[in-house]
């Protein structure tokens, strides 16, 4: 490689950090794509005039194509349908990596790693490495992408000794990971491809639907690393700096939304929980009724509040609301009520969908909130008005110890003098279970679906 094109590298490298840096946060987030875009436009151009490209043809063809079906999902896909879509790419990533691991095995001379049978022994650790984790990203990507999609039935899918099962791969395939090395042979490079292939497809089948966006972003913490694996065999070290960023940036991500949601960060990387799918629908509601309002009680109640806090949930996404929302928000501020957007960490079904929502509205980032940051404001406010939300403002994730939520923090909704509940039933969210807050004092329901009943109270309000 020569030093021009290692310094271009170098630029993309940052260029990738900054473009991660800049995805942290929404009002940075375009500039961080920039960032990314000019990046990986550079890496694509250098790699066109890297030496060892004799042709041209295949790699524009390639290109084409890709870009082609690129451009096409990305303007059409639904922002509902993203978690299946990063799960379908993330297998793309994971197929590239077996796929590079075969091609170095099989012409280890092409990439100057020795001879067919005698390839030096560090590139074989990284290539078996990169081998295994790219195939159980793979399948492990298409099962996900499956269950998102409906194809495959989203239940925990659990049998008796699942776990021996897993550990006894895991522990065979290290097994193989040490005879490939020691021996070079091509049996033992097809047995770990086929255990870890096999392995991907155990370790997310017990995964109910309800926990599989944490999934969805271990998943891009394989992907990372398998990308990583195959810088190592490429000796190319821009791959291995983005697919460590991408790895480490997952792996964070995976954790912060299994504190979200009070789950064992290992037990998800062991792909050794998820059985939420066997807790029963809607509990008995007894003899306690709740208080169902109108649309035009609504805008009354809120255009005599001085404050009002609005806590966006999945039912807002489904309901595409967020544009009627801002629109009654903007009556409400011109009106001098003081309006804020309170954002559970795991509202809706992908990390940061609400945020994206919002911002899709331009609704003013500084109107938003995280949790820990308005938590306490819940007491001073006049009306909640939750929208398509349920899990995230349970009040049984705090009270009730039997309650499968139980330890997830959530948003303390109850204590606004007026919680304005906007949904189409008295039913249960994704967890399944009873919200006891439709039955207080303090709650009226507003039911109906979130995009109509909002475009109501604005006209109420008007
Ligand atoms: P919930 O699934 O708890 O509640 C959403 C509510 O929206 C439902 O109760 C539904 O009630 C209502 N709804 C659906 N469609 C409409 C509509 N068109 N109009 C009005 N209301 C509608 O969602 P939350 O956002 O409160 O909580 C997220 C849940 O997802 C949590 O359980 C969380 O653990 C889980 N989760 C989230 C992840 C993430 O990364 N964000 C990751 C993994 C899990 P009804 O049918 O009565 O209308």
């Amino acid at each position: 490689m020569t030093i021009i094109s290692s310094l271009i590298y170098l630029i993309a490298s940052v260029l990738f950090i900054l473009a991660l840096r800049g995805l942290s946060h929404p009002e940075s987030a375009r500039k961080g794509l920039t960032f990314g875009i000019v990046g990986m436009a550079l890496v694509m151009v250098t790699a066109l005039f890297d030496p060892r490209v004799s042709e041209w043809l295949w790699i524009i063809i390639g290109v084409g194509i890709g870009g082609s079906i690129g451009a096409y999902i990305a303007r059409n896909i639904e922002m509902t349908a993203l978690p299946q879509l990063i799960a379908a790419f993330h297998s793309l990533v994971g197929m590239s990596a077996v796929c590079v691991a075969g091609a170095a095995f099989y012409n280890p001379e092409n990439y100057d790693i020795g001879i067919p049978g005698d390839i030096k022994l560090v590139s074989l650790i990284e290539m078996s490495l990169g081998l295994a984790i790219g195939a159980i990203t793979f399948t492990g990507s298409i099962v996900a992408w499956g269950k998102l999609q409906g194809i495959i039935n989203g239940k925990s899918v659990v049998f008796s000794g699942q776990h021996k099962l897993n550990a006894l791969l895991g522990i065979s395939l290290m097994v193989m990971l040490v005879l490939l090395c020691a021996t070079g042979s091509a049996f033992w490079f097809w047995g770990i491809a086929i255990f870890a292939l096999i392995l991907g497809v155990l370790m997310i089948i017990p995964i109910g639907s309800a926990d599989m966006p944490v999934i969805i972003s271990m998943l891009n913490s394989y992907s990372g690393w398998a990308a990583a694996g195959i810088g190592f065999t490429l000796h190319n070290n821009l791959l291995i700096i983005i697919g460590a960023l991408v790895g480490a940036s997952g792996a964070i991500l995976s954790y912060i939304m299994c504190k979200g949601m009070n789950r064992s960060f290992f037990n998800v990387i062991l792909g050794g929980f998820g059985g939420n799918d066997s807790v029963s629908g809607v509990q008995d509601m007894g003899d306690r009724s709740a208080k169902i309002g109108a649309a035009e009680d609504a805008a009354y109640i809120m255009k005599n509040a001085s404050k009002v806090i609005i806590i966006p949930g999945y039912g807002m996404a489904v309901a595409q609301a967020q544009h009627a929302l801002r629109e009654m928000a903007d009556i409400l501020k011109a009106d001098g009520v003081d309006v804020k957007y309170a954002i559970h960490p795991v509202a809706g079904r992908m990390p940061g969908h609400m945020n994206v929502l919002l911002a899709e509205a331009t609704v003013p980032y500084d109107e938003v909130f995280e949790m820990e940051d308005i938590n306490r404001d819940f007491a001073q406010a006049d009306v909640a008005y939750v929208i398509g939300a349920n899990d995230i403002t349970n009040p049984s994730a705090k009270n009730d110890p039997t309650s499968p939520i139980y330890g997830m923090p959530i948003l303390d909704v109850e204590k606004a003098k007026t919680v304005l509940f906007v949904k189409r039933s008295l039913g249960s969210g994704y967890a399944g279970i009873d919200n006891s807050l439709f039955f207080e004092q303090n709650t009226m329901m507003l039911l109906g679906d979130a995009k109509k009943m909002t475009e109501n109270i604005i006209k109420a309000m008007e």
